[in-house]
Order: structure tokens, then sequence, then C-alpha cells
């Protein structure tokens, strides 16, 4: 007889200090177990930690950082809490789409991509209305900023995904624009595949103190 399919020590989101009604949404979504990125970085996230995580494309990043972000969100506030810089529109939609699985536990988080493509004033209609968390790509997020459409005095999560394709991209300086007009008290979460000298750079230039997972082997 097959031994029964018990997760290894460390892998349950059980064991992490999370909501009883999120644990419930993640076993809907059939998210048995942890990833290993998830298993390394939920923790030290969880506790406030601002974090460099890097571990290759299809590990579950999204979940690492979306589940962080949500356990800390006040949804009766109707301001934006957290803020994800993608670097292309197609990330940001699926970013959005994986936020918005993993937010289901609580019926009313508004989660809203701001990318190009959208009319800049359906989106910032929609801000007006009450969003707590964006998603977006850098050069519409300034957009949003510089015309006071996006207002970040509550934001306490700042994450960069794909922060490797950032900097390819040459976001680099709208990275900066961006972090630099950030509440200065908040967590800052990086996550990226790979791990390039500029990584190391951007992180010490916005991110404080930063604990470091690297699952290289999985190369
Ligand atoms: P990455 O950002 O590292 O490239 P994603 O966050 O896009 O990876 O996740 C890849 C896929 O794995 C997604 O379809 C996601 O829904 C799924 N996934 C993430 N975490 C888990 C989990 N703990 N259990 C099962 N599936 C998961
Ligand atoms: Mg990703």
């Amino acid at each position: 007889m097959s031994a029964p399919a018990i997760p290894t020590a460390g892998t349950s989101f059980a064991d992490l200090a999370l909501p009883p009604a999120m644990l419930a949404t993640l076993q809907q979504l059939n998210y048995l177990a942890m990833t290993p990125i998830q298993a390394a970085s939920l923790p030290l996230a969880l506790a406030g930690h601002d974090l460099i995580a890097q571990a290759k494309t299809g590990s579950g990043k999204t979940a690492a950082f979306g589940l962080t972000l949500l356990a800390k969100l006040n949804p009766k506030r109707f301001a934006v809490q957290a803020m994800v810089l993608c670097p292309t529109r197609e990330l940001a939609d699926q970013v959005t789409q994986e936020i918005r699985r993993l937010a289901r536990f609580e019926e009313n988080i508004k989660v809203l991509p701001l990318v190009g493509g959208a009319a800049l004033r359906h989106q910032a209609t929609s801000l007006e209305n009450g969003v707590h968390i964006v998603v977006g790509t850098p050069g519409r997020i300034m957009d949003h900023m510089e015309r006071g459409t996006l207002k970040l005095n509550d934001l306490t999560t700042l994450v960069l995904d794909e922060a490797d394709r950032m900097l390819d991209m040459g976001f680099h300086d709208d990275i900066a624009y961006v972090a630099k007009r950030c509440p200065k008290e908040r967590q800052t979460l990086l996550f990226s595949a790979t791990y390039p000298e500029g990584i190391a750079r951007l992180a010490s230039q916005f991110l404080h103190q930063p604990q470091e997972v690297k699952l290289l082997e999985q190369h």
C-alpha cells in the first residue's frame, strides 16, 4: 500500500499565519501544498520583512507576494494599500487574475490593472471609486501618479515582480520614480527569475534590510 500524500513538513499553507478563510480559498483553488519558493519566502514576507526572492518562471511567485499583501489588507479601507509593478501588460493582467483568485475569501477586494491600452479616464474613475490593489506597468503607473489620479498615502506593500525583466526593458528610472514616492514605512518585495547584478543594486536602493531567498538549484 502506498503512503498517504501528506505534505512534507513546512510545506502546508496551514502552518502559516493566514486567516482560515484564506486557507479555505487555497483549498478551493487546489493549492494543497506550498511550492518551494512559497515555503521559503512566505514565512519571512508574512513576518513583515523586505524580501528578494528568486526562482524560475512557473514556480508560484505570484501567490508568494499575493498572499502576503492580501493578509495585510484592510478591505474596509477603500484606498490603494498594495501596488505590483510588472514589465508588460500581459504579465500585469495575469497577476491581476491570480490575485483576484486568491482574494475570493473576501467579497469586496478590488484589484485594478493599470496598463496601457485601456483608457486613462476609465482607470481614473475606477481609482476614484475605491481600489485596494493596483497591478501595472511602470509607465502607466507613473502617468496616474503625475496626474494625481493614483494616490499612494495608504500604501503598505510595494512589489517589484519580474524585476530582472523590468531592468532589461529599461525601467530602472521609472521604478525609481515610483518607489521614491511611496511611503517610506512600507514592505517592499522583489521577485525575479534570475539574479543579475542590477537586481542587487536595485534592492540596495529601494529595499530595507531585505531577506534573500534564492532557489538557484532549480535552474
Ligand atoms: P511564477 O510567477 O513563478 O512564474 P506563477 O505565480 O505564475 O509562477 O505560478 C505558476 C502556476 O502555478 C500558476 O498557474 C499558479 O496558479 C500555480 N500555483 C502557484 N502556487 C501553487 C500551489 N501552491 N499549488 C498549486 N498550484 C500553484
Ligand atoms: Mg511571475
